[in-house]
């Protein structure tokens, strides 16, 4: 059945939110809740398990700049907490929330893309 699905980009499918298989159906069914499977293909999305990927992503790509940007604040200006909670907290957010969803889309697709699932151990056959 795979076969009648020409391989799409996880680029191009997951951070659209679109199925991996078939990059018609949607991916979510909430912000962040995959839906059971795609309503155009019917793909099983019991594969995904993007785990922490997407947070992990968000910590490194955009929490950094955040901190950055509190530590300039503090530094340059001396800036006091409510100027902290105003600028920095909102800055956070609009940093943080946004890219879970897209990055979340990618690794799933990427997981069904590469054929990543967890390991299994290989035991030889016996000859005779
Ligand atoms: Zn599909």
């Amino acid at each position: 059945m795979n076969e009648d699905y020409p391989p799409l980009p996880p680029m191009q499918t997951g951070i659209r939110g679109r199925c991996p298989r078939c990059g018609q159906g949607h991916l979510f069914r909430g912000f962040l809740t995959l839906a059971p499977r795609c309503e155009a293909c019917g793909l099983d999305y019991s594969f995904a398990d993007p785990a922490d990927g997407p947070a992990f992503f968000v910590i490194c790509f955009a929490c950094i700049p955040s901190a950055a940007l509190a530590v300039w604040l503090e530094v340059a200006f001396s800036a006091s907490l409510l100027t902290q909670l105003f600028v920095t907290g909102p800055f956070m957010l609009l940093t943080c929330i946004p890219p879970l969803r897209p990055l979340k889309g990618w690794l799933v697709a990427s997981q069904y893309f590469y054929k990543a699932e967890e390991g299994k151990p290989v035991r030889r056959q016996e000859a005779g």
